[in-house]
């Protein structure tokens, strides 16, 4: 009787390693190597003495760092070479005391540019008392290809965020002062309870990674359509 099983059993098992060998590269090809060669700078905005946007103990900066461990985690997959301008609670001085800003920001623009990125992405939640809600990327005003990264990072984050607000141009210091290309992301209101509750949830900010990184592919794709 087992003899019988094993016949019976025996060519499934070949079969299924047959369509295993035979489907499996298939499968890889299709999930990576899309960001090969592309080296992104991922920028968790603030940190240390600096939380950012905050509601009772849920701060900005910490979210940001969780969202960017996320993005590095999905760029990795699809083959780009990722960078964090911080990795933990610290601002760019490092210091712990006496923040300033203006330091903190010239580090991390001047970071951001040693890495001499594809591209960088300033990561930050939004703020406001009035109850809005809604992702939003910004871009330097003088910046064509920003504008169309920005656009490309829009349209594939509003699937997820649902977000009613649209791309805007800036001056923002990250922005202007880097040589980069990069945009700065404002991946929902923290000050919304509703979507706070999105933004504090791991399974969320995958979402969020991964729209984000179907973005970048869009621009990409952009810029060599034969390809
Ligand atoms: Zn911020």
């Amino acid at each position: 009787m087992n003899g019988d099983i094993m016949k019976k059993t025996i060519p499934f098992i070949l079969l299924f390693a047959l369509c295993s060998i035979l489907y499996k590269p298939v499968i890889n090809v299709s999930s990576q190597q899309t960001l090969s060669r592309k080296v992104v700078v991922l920028d968790p905005g603030h940190g240390g003495l600096d939380n950012g946007a905050s509601v009772g103990k849920v701060n900005e900066d910490e979210l940001n760092l969780k969202i960017c461990f996320a993005l590095k985690e999905e760029l990795e997959n699809r083959g780009a070479t990722v960078y964090l301008t911080r990795t933990d609670d610290q601002d760019m001085t490092r210091r712990n005391y006496n923040y300033s800003k203006q330091d903190d920001m010239y580090l991390r623009a001047l970071k951001i540019d040693e890495y001499k990125p594809d591209l960088f992405l300033s990561i930050h939640l939004n703020s406001s008392h009035s109850g809005a809600w809604g992702s939003q990327v910004f871009y330097y005003k003088k910046s064509e290809n920003g504008k169309a990264l920005a656009n490309c990072i829009h349209q594939s984050m509003k699937e997820i965020t649902g977000t009613k607000k649209n791309i805007s141009s800036c001056e923002f210091y990250v922005l202007r002062a880097t040589q980069s290309l990069g945009v700065l992301v404002e991946c929902g209101f923290i000050s919304n309870a509703n979507e706070r509750g999105q933004l504090k949830n791991s399974r969320y900010h995958k979402k969020l990674a991964n729209a984000i990184c179907d973005g970048i592919e869009n621009y990409e794709k952009s810029l060599s359509p034969s390809s």
